[in-house]
């Protein structure tokens, strides 16, 4: 059994003149376990849409997502909102730190809110970080960070519950070539590490290259 399933996926909005634009005209992907697979495809085609529904933080407007076996298109709110939290990782393109609060406590908090002791939580947190090579930036706030480092801060939050699959939204996006390089092979090692599964979409193929396969969407369709 595949870890995810999307079915022909579709989703229509509608649009200014009242008639409904169809964003993705079905998309069929599966993703086995521990497989990274990039998302490429001009901007516009419907990455983040497919990235958004995957994720379950959007409703498909037809179709099926299966995970682990489950049909989450029939499921309640609520459960779909423990996949989210049990199962699913994601990383954005902008960071979304919490500003308040240290690298560390960043990564503490998920856990917390999935039911952690602090103590266990700290030390999951502290690990993580520390094979992001940021155990010497664990007390510092986001605002003290470089741009890779609240990244990599940012991907040791997304894996803090230790989820089965991660969704990233162009997560290098923002930053320099260098530091962008260095933290999507972070992630990859990380990923391959926690034998996750990945789905990423990312504008930058010499990465994209790396991880285990590319699909390519184009004008709403996975070609
Ligand atoms: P990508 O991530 O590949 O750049 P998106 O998924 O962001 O593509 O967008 C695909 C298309 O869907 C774009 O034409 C965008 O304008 C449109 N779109 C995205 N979200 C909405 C929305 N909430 N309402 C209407 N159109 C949307
Ligand atoms: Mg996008």
């Amino acid at each position: 059994m595949s870890l995810l399933e999307l079915n022909a996926v579709t989703k229509s909005y509608t649009g200014g003149d009242g008639n409904d634009v169809e964003i993705l005209k079905g998309c069929n992907l599966t993703i086995e376990t521990g497989e990274l697979v990039a998302l490429v495809g001009p901007s516009g085609s419907g990455k983040s849409t497919m990235l958004q529904i995957t994720g379950l933080l959007d409703t498909p407007s037809g179709g099926k997502i299966i995970f682990d076996g489950r049909d989450c298109t029939q499921m309640a709110e609520r459960d779909r909102t423990l996949v989210r939290r049990d199962n699913l990782g994601f990383v954005y393109q902008f960071h979304h730190l919490l500003p308040e609060f240290t690298a560390l406590e960043n990564v503490v908090l998920p856990q917390i809110l999935a039911g952690l002791s602090s103590d266990a939580a700290r030390g999951r947190a502290q690990g993580l970080l520390e094979r992001l090579g940021l155990e010497h930036r664990a007390g510092n706030r986001p605002a003290k960070l470089s741009g890779g480092e609240r990244q990599r801060v940012a991907i040791a939050r997304a894996l803090a519950n230790a989820p089965q699959l991660l969704l990233a939204d162009e997560p290098t996006g923002n930053l320099d070539p260098n530091n962008a390089e260095e933290a999507f092979l972070e992630f990859l090692r990380l990923s391959r590490e926690e034998g996750l599964s990945a789905l990423v979409a990312t504008h930058n193929m010499d990465l994209a290259k790396r991880m285990d396969r590319m699909v390519r969407m184009e004008d709403g369709r996975l070609v």
